[in-house]
């Protein structure tokens, strides 16, 4: 298993492994959590939960990509999920669709995560041991994680706070006093979500990052791709939960008990 590969076998997966596998050529990962029994639990956009109120271009481009076959004829209860809840049950082979199996890494050094080439494969922070994994993936499924946004609150977020239990403050805080609806969860402040897939998309701007203590990492600026790349791994790094000060550990009952 090479550095950049993080590509694994069916078999080499364990309980309380943090998966995901590419959709639509390698354009973006979807993640979820390996509970055992050939199940994972995700967390993937409600097709009905907001049809009510205007479209959301996110969930129109994630329906279209993510569609699970409507019946799968392996496990009857296969794509079981609560009503309104975007937490799914679902067979490995249903998850994978036709993608390939990785696996996502926890404990990384900090040399390690700046050389993977692409945002959303690993983190700094440690996970939590499997029991733990996947008691938080359990009670989710029972009790919901949220509506899903594509930056703030994705597949890869809710994967990455049942491994770690790691949530950011800012995003707590706002869930709190949230009266005013969904549009003020778009004024969230840039740090958004913790996934690297949403801070690869969204990036930072360049002056915070010179001006952040991770300057001196920056390679000298020969081109405009050195530089490019260089405000890339350091924006992931910025926001990795493993080295952000504003994630709090939070209880899976306080998370989901709201
Ligand atoms: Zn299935």
């Amino acid at each position: 298993m090479g550095l950049l590969n993080n590509k694994v076998e069916r078999s080499a997966i364990k309980p309380g492994d943090h998966i995901y596998t590419y959709r639509a050529v390698f354009t973006y990962s979807h993640h979820g959590i390996f509970v055992g029994g050939n199940k994972v639990v995700h967390f993937r956009p409600e097709r009905n939960l907001n049809s009510s109120a205007g479209t959301s271009s996110d969930s129109d481009f994630y329906d279209s990509t993510l569609s699970l076959p409507s019946s799968c004829c392996t496990f009857p209860d296969c794509g079981f999920r609560k009503p309104n809840s975007c937490v799914v049950l679902s067979c490995l082979d249903c998850f994978l669709g036709n993608g390939s199996l990785h696996r996502y890494k926890y404990g990384v050094s900090p040399s390690v995560f700046l050389a993977k080439a692409r945002g959303g494969t690993c983190s700094i922070a440690k996970s939590d041991p499997p029991e733990a994994v996947i008691r938080r993936a359990l009670y989710l499924l029972q009790n919901g994680f949220g509506n899903y946004d594509v930056f703030e609150n994705n597949c890869e977020d809710f994967a990455l706070y049942c491994e770690t239990g790691l949530q950011i403050v800012d995003r707590k805080k706002k869930t709190d006093n949230g009266k005013t609806g969904g549009s003020s969860r778009k004024e969230v402040k840039q740090g958004v979500g913790s996934s690297g897939q949403a801070s690869a998309v969204i990036g930072a701007p360049l002056a915070a990052i010179l001006s952040s203590p991770l300057k001196w990492l920056i390679p000298s600026p020969v081109g405009v791709a050195t530089v490019t790349a260089g405000m890339y791994c350091l924006n992931r790094y910025a926001n990795d939960i493993g080295v952000r000060d504003d994630v709090i550990k939070v209880t899976v009952e306080d998370l989901a008990g709201k």
